[in-house]
């Protein structure tokens, strides 16, 4: 709970109160109950989303399409690229997306496309091709590229029809973003 309490802009006279709920969304024909972050007015009732809510809503919302697509989470984009040494902007440089794609990429703010993604994966599958890659972007990376067995034979995943359960994604699509011009909400951040 933040320490400053909102005061409600509809009504003026509520205070906004920060909850979380689920949120029955669907993509590709699968479906999924997430959690989304919201605020509630005690007064008057209404709902809203604060920027930084509505952030986490989508980044949850996009874990869960890479989970139906079958594409590496944020999470997993991140412990392949430390375990091939590379700094997210070396990354960039080896893999292609541009200079934040993959502060991007790994916080689930986007989607990686099915290119990058099956090139993420060969980078491990495959030392020389990952030599490769360094050399078209004239990385030299002096240390020894550690390859986890388990990474060398990248397991086709399932197409995606199951999810675990402690992958936590979600989406807020039925409440609206909080108004930017509501300057004294944005303050309470
Ligand atoms: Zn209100």
């Amino acid at each position: 709970m933040r320490k400053q309490s909102m005061l409600c802009d509809l009504c003026g006279e509520g205070i906004l109160e920060e909850k979380q709920g689920t949120n029955k969304v669907e993509y590709k024909s699968a479906t999924k109950d997430l959690i989304v972050d919201f605020c509630e007015c005690n007064e008057c009732g209404v709902e809203t989303a604060l920027p930084v809510q509505t952030r986490n809503n989508k980044r949850r919302m996009i874990a869960f399409k890479k989970e139906v697509d079958g594409l590496l989470t944020g999470a997993e984009v991140k412990k392949y690229r430390e375990a091939l040494k590379l700094k997210q902007s070396e990354a960039a440089k080896v893999f292609g997306g541009g200079v934040v794609a993959f502060s991007k990429y790994e916080n689930d703010d986007v989607m990686q496309s099915d290119a990058m993604d099956k090139l993420i994966r060969v980078a491990f599958a495959s030392p020389e091709a990952y030599k490769l890659l360094l050399a078209n972007a004239s990385i030299n990376i002096s240390t020894n590229v550690v390859y986890p067995v388990e990474w060398r034979a990248v397991p086709k995943e399932d197409s995606g029809k199951t999810f675990s359960i402690d992958s936590i994604v979600n989406d807020s699509m039925n409440i609206p973003t909080i108004n930017p011009s509501q300057a004294d909400w944005r303050d309470c951040q």
